[in-house]
């Protein structure tokens, strides 16, 4: 349902918990945070995001990470069903809006595979997936993509690597270009407090947001999206 990232020099955590506190007006079932720690660190609970957010420490170590509330459509809204998914080793941390229409072939495959699942949703498959593929996060994300289909908007943490990338078809992503920091969201309000500079990424885009910047391309080819100011009132 709601989905905001953020990659800077300062603590992930309370930009995140402050965008899932922005993202509630949305309606959701559940709420988790995915911080980018060696290996990485995942909290999550359904129910109310301030469940969460009294569940979860004030401050952490990760200058990156993702944050996720979620409206189900394949899986009770459990604790073990709340975004982020990860893979078996921790490496790579998923949030999803949206439907994979084939998941159910594709975690078939994984299961064949060797991998084990320890959720009911669609959105579990893409982390083995990128387990599965090659290269960096960006390049795995650009062949997982390719096995998707349905509508999706997502955003995925690896262990290795700085930042987060993501990707959208058919569900809204927004990008946030802060200073020191950049932000990614499903709507301007994840993240508007700290910046009103956005890019709207288009379907088919895989961007990959740092601290010093944004990089999208689409269908392989390195694009560039325009930067707009929003001018509406924030509280
Ligand atoms: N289909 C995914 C799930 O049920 C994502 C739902 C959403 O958009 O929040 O977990």
């Amino acid at each position: 349902c709601g989905i905001v990232g953020y990659a800077g020099d300062q603590d992930a955590l309370p930009v995140l918990v402050d965008g899932l506190q922005r993202l509630e007006y949305r309606g959701y079932d559940s709420a988790g945070v995915c911080l980018r720690t060696e290996p990485l660190t995942v909290h999550k609970k359904a129910g109310e995001v301030g469940e969460l957010v009294s569940a979860v420490p004030e401050a952490s170590d990760a200058t990156s990470g993702l944050g996720h509330t979620r409206w189900s459509t394949h899986g009770e809204p459990t604790d073990e069903n709340a975004h982020p998914h990860l893979d078996c080793d921790a490496r790579y941390g998923v949030v999803h809006n949206g439907i994979i229409e084939n998941y159910g072939d594709l975690r078939e495959e994984l299961e064949d595979a060797g991998h084990v699942f320890k959720s009911e949703t669609d959105t579990e498959v893409v982390p083995h997936l990128l387990e599965e593929a090659d290269g960096t996060l960006v390049e795995r994300l650009s062949s997982v993509v390719e096995r998707l289909e349905g509508s999706y908007a997502l955003a995925c943490v690896s262990a290795d690597t700085d930042g987060v990338v993501v990707a959208r078809n058919d569900s809204p992503l927004v990008v946030g270009r802060g200073d020191g920091a950049n932000y990614v969201g499903s709507d301007v309000t994840a993240f508007v407090e700290h910046t009103r500079k956005v890019s709207y990424l288009h379907d088919g885009d895989i961007a990959r947001i740092t601290a010093d910047g944004v990089e999208v391309w689409n269908h392989g080819e390195r694009v560039d999206r325009d930067v707009e100011t929003v001018d509406w009132d924030v509280e």
